[in-house]
């Protein structure tokens, strides 16, 4: 097995990874202007780049370049994305850990832990507030313990899913946990998860090495790179791979992240679903080492580059981010955020507007409220979105063509983002929101031509404002 040899070169699914050929694309010469350009329009052009030409656009230094690079990916995102931003939260169901990860404030040997594991009826008062808020999406969060076995990940899936009360539900959950075998993979999927989750925390094996001690199971680096294609070959066609930057060279991390991307688009014919590049951040009882910490300005070019690098891969930023950082992101990358986030467990209920670090993985750095980033949202042109279509049509993996078919995101994602907005309105939203919504819910629906389609999506938003009906999509 992969996962016992102690050379990544002898593992095959691994072999996607090599370090040092990373490390020379990183001090390779610098790319003339016109190379640059040809990468930006390739990626324009929605080609997914090559570890070296993200590499070549990594190494860009002259100002003039990396503002070119910040236009591609804002052009790119609007070309790709339109203006939907999808929406969703997290729920940590437990933090029982037995890994001793120095960056976060669950490892096993942080005596200032407040440790707890959300029962079933907790669970479904956690997700009653979340509905209640307006929620339809949810990543749920766990620690790596044998209590959070695939069967008990399934069952917490399965609960939360079966919170059902009115207009509300939650459409799709997804999990970020530690890594299963194809079999535990299995399990989880049959719960009817949407995307799994793993974050390699950083693809630089020593560094891995000095964060994960011996002997805890998140030190063997090599299952953990590999998960993803046990994940695969067990049918979850959707997986969320991420890096935690400030651990390790952040260039390093973005090469390794569109390798990895590369490796499971070539074994299995489809990329991840999501990136994450969640930034270190502050968490009780941790000592950071801040050296590897990366500037608000690298953050922007990291996400500019990811998102020329990998067109069709979603990019997440969370609320460990700022208020203003995340509004900055959304311009040239971002497609999906979290909101009215809270980490500590149990927090939807009963934390009410104050963060309690003893009971958090880390700091939170935007706490407003969805609707609050719904409004923003709304006030700066962006659509909010809660569709969940693709996953509930089958549109997944392979035959999730959001991005691959012409015409795909006029056709579904645009409509679909308009009626979950409009139910959002209808439900939950205060009368500021209300008028900039409806607002702008019309000049989106001015913009598309008179079609049958376009007479269709009339319909189904009169159906759910005048017959109180929910849940309309194509
Ligand atoms: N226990 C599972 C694991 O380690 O994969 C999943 C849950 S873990 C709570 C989710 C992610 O939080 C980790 O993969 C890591 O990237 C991130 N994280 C941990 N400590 C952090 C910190 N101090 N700042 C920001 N993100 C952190
Ligand atoms: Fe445990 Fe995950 Fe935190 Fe590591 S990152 S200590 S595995 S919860």
């Amino acid at each position: 097995m992969c996962s016992l040899v102690g050379n990544q070169r002898n593992c095959p699914t691994a072999s996607f990874l090599d370090e040092g050929l990373l490390t020379d694309l990183l001090n390779g010469p610098q790319a003339d202007a016109t190379r640059l350009r040809e990468i930006i329009a390739k990626s324009l052009a929605l080609q997914a780049l090559t570890v070296a030409e993200t590499a070549a656009l990594l190494r860009a230094d002259a100002t003039e370049l990396i503002e070119e690079i910040f236009d591609a990916a804002r052009m790119l995102k609007r070309k790709v994305y339109g203006n939907r931003i999808v929406l969703f939260a997290p729920l940590y169901v437990g933090n029982l850990c037995v890994n001793d990860c120095a960056y976060c404030a669950f490892k096993r040997s942080n005596p200032h832990a407040v440790r707890r594991t959300l029962t079933e009826a907790e669970i479904r008062s956690q997700v009653q507030a979340l509905e209640d808020r307006g929620h339809k999406r949810l990543i749920l969060v766990f620690g790596e313990h044998r209590e959070y076995s695939p069967q008990f990940m399934a069952d917490c899936v399965r609960a939360v899913y079966a919170v059902k009360s009115g207009h509300a539900e939650i459409r799709r959950v997804n999990i970020n946990a530690s890594p299963l075998d194809v079999e535990g993979f299995r399990i989880v999927k049959s719960a009817g998860i949407g995307t799994y989750q793993i974050f390699q925390e950083t693809y630089h094996r020593q560094t891995y090495a000095t964060l994960h001690p011996p002997g805890t199971p998140k030190a063997d680096y090599l299952w953990r790179l590999t998960a993803m294609d046990r994940a695969m070959e067990a049918g979850v066609d959707d997986v969320g791979i991420g890096a935690l930057f400030g651990l390790y060279d952040w260039r390093f991390e973005v090469l390794a992240l569109v390798a990895h991307a590369r490796h499971l688009q070539d074994r299995f014919g489809v990329g991840p679903h999501t990136i994450s590049f969640p930034r270190l951040q502050p968490a009780c009882g941790v000592q950071l080492d801040h050296s590897r910490q990366v500037s608000d300005a690298d953050f922007q070019r990291l996400v500019a580059i990811l998102r020329l690098a990998v067109p069709y891969t979603g990019l997440i930023c969370t609320a460990r981010e700022s208020a203003e950082i995340r509004r900055q992101v959304l311009g040239f990358g971002v497609s999906q955020i979290d909101a009215g986030s809270r980490i500590e467990i149990g927090g939807y209920t009963e934390s009410g507007d104050t963060q309690v670090v003893e009971r958090e993985q880390f700091t939170l750095g935007d706490i407003r409220p969805l609707e609050e980033v719904v409004r923003e949202l709304l006030e700066t042109g962006y659509v909010p979105s809660w569709c969940t279509a693709c996953y509930r049509m089958g549109r997944t993996g392979e035959h999730f063509m959001e991005f691959a078919v012409p015409g795909f995101i006029k056709r579904f994602c645009t409509p679909n983002a308009l009626t979950t907005l409009a139910e959002y309105l209808a439900d939950y939203a205060g009368p500021a929101t209300i008028a900039t919504g409806e607002n702008l819910l019309q000049s989106e629906l001015d913009r598309i031509p008179d079609s049958p389609e376009k007479a269709q999506l009339v319909e189904r938003l009169r159906r759910i404002r005048v017959e109180g009906e929910r849940d309309l999509y194509i």
